[in-house]
């Protein structure tokens, strides 16, 4: 095992897996940016390394500072969190060209699931179900009328190098075809620095269900069901939910055997998780993320196991503790995001925090970097929180969520929780009765 790991990146998630590698009895180095110096994470690390300046780019983005990180503190594995350099296939070779570990999955497979007509086409070739499209890259607006009008309109054009919901364009009919094909493209050039795109069929009312999976990198993988992250606003995750309301024991033991099944075949190795669209009875693969989610945690809560942990000993060469078999479900859980914005525009609220209360209690867990007195720089993602509660059903588990939300105080700034114990009142949300487009359109009525 490790004695020493070194985690690249910052806010909650850092602190997640210092948290992890305290419980296993191994050191922890945090990395930070001259912005960070009194951030939570350096000071709960046993060591910290200031790697750079604010701007992310030369700092928690930079690869040689990173690695000279680890040979001045001797870390010998690098755990990357979400975000940052955690799907970048080019650190992992350099992390291994050094003999360090990198904490995560093998390069060929982060390089594959990072092109999404490449993970596409790997996916169906491995009996997964995926959303009807163009076969492959579409190169020119004549092409892509072709295509379009062959799957029907509505349809979406993507960005095969996207992330993070941008580079999306949806055109409803052969007019809005060519300036949704050239925006796409544009878009995805100044994001990506790649222009290619695909176009799949637009579905309609679908709901977004993600299949949690875990490989030993030897040809054995599990799943570990799946959450629901329907309530979106454009395109990004805003509360998490498992097992989703909508997906019976059946369906789940189907298409989680659909996934665990292709990532043992290709011996992938930690956490992934394989994005479906899901309408009438029918999964729709999007696309696979080579990490740790964001919403880990509800699929933690409801099955009892720390992700982070397995992630550590499958790339220590160690066997992951779980099988199959005594994997079960215990209840309900709901992870809502605290961002620091403002609603309804969610525009970004960086700034001190003048009161800090977190909740408590059965239940209740809070993944989190604050601390009062604690200035939130303006240079990085505005998530600052998450709160998770599990109860013994969903309906438990609503109840908790307003308690919790009702004790909860982060003064100073502005935050995403108003916004939930709104959502909370509404009956769509209390049955579970929503698509992705609920949400936006919720706030277009509450809002205009
Ligand atoms: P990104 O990598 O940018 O997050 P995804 O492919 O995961 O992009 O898609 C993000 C979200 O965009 C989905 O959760 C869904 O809300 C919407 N979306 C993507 N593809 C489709 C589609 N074919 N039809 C309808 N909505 C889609």
């Amino acid at each position: 095992m490790f004695d020493k790991i070194l985690i690249a990146n910052r806010g909650e998630i850092a602190l997640r897996v210092i948290r992890a590698c305290r419980e296993m009895g191994i050191a922890s180095v945090a990395v930070h940016s001259t912005a960070d110096a009194d951030a939570m994470h350096v000071r709960m690390a046993d060591e910290s390394v200031c790697i750079g300046p604010a701007p992310s780019s030369a700092s928690y983005l930079s690869m040689p500072a990173i690695i000279s990180a680890c040979e001045i503190t001797g870390a010998q594995a690098i755990h990357p969190g979400y975000g940052f350099l955690s799907e970048n296939a080019a650190f992992v070779q350099m992390v291994e060209d050094h003999d360090l570990t990198f904490i995560g999955p093998r390069a060929e497979h982060i390089r594959i699931m990072g092109d999404k007509i490449t993970a596409k086409d790997t996916m169906k070739n491995l009996g997964v179900p995926c959303v009807p499209g163009s076969d492959g890259g579409v190169n020119d607006v004549d092409e892509a009328k072709r295509v379009a009008g062959q799957i029907g309109y509505p349809v979406i054009i993507k960005a095969t190098a996207g992330g993070g919901g941008r580079g999306m364009k949806v055109a409803q009919d052969e007019k809005g075809l060519e300036v949704a094909f050239r925006t796409a493209r544009a878009e995805a050039k100044a994001a990506f620095g790649n222009p290619d795109v695909y176009i799949e069929k637009y579905l309609q009312k679908p709901r977004h269900i993600e299949i949690q999976v875990f490989g030993d990198g030897k040809g054995r993988a599990v799943h570990l069901g799946e959450r629901d992250c329907s309530l979106q606003r454009r395109h990004q995750k805003v509360l998490e939910e498992a097992p989703g309301p909508a997906i019976s024991p059946e369906e789940r033991a189907r298409i989680g055997k659909t996934c665990a099944d292709a990532v043992a075949k290709i011996g992938y190795a930690g956490a992934g998780t394989i994005e479906f669209l899901y309408e009438d009875g029918e999964f729709y693969f999007i696309e696979m993320n080579t990490r740790l989610q964001v919403e880990h945690p509800v699929t933690e809560a409801i099955f009892g196991v720390d992700l982070v942990r397995q992630q550590i000993l499958v790339a220590a060469g160690e066997e992951m503790e779980f099988q199959q078999d005594n994997l079960t479900i215990s209840g309900h859980a709901i992870e809502v995001r605290i961002n620091a914005e403002k609603v309804p525009n969610f525009s970004p609220c960086p700034g001190k925090i003048s009161q800090y209360h977190a909740p408590g209690g059965l239940g209740v867990r809070i993944d989190s970097a604050l601390y009062q007195g604690y200035s939130i720089p303006p240079y990085y993602d505005s998530l600052i929180g998450k709160l998770i509660v599990h109860g013994r059903d969903r309906r438990e588990a609503l109840a908790r969520l307003d308690r919790a939300l009702g004790e909860m105080i982060v003064d100073g700034v502005d935050t995403t929780m108003p916004l939930f114990r709104a959502l909370l009142d509404e009956p769509d949300i209390q049955s579970g009765n929503y698509s992705i487009h609920w949400l936006e359109r919720w706030l277009d009525q509450k809002f205009g």
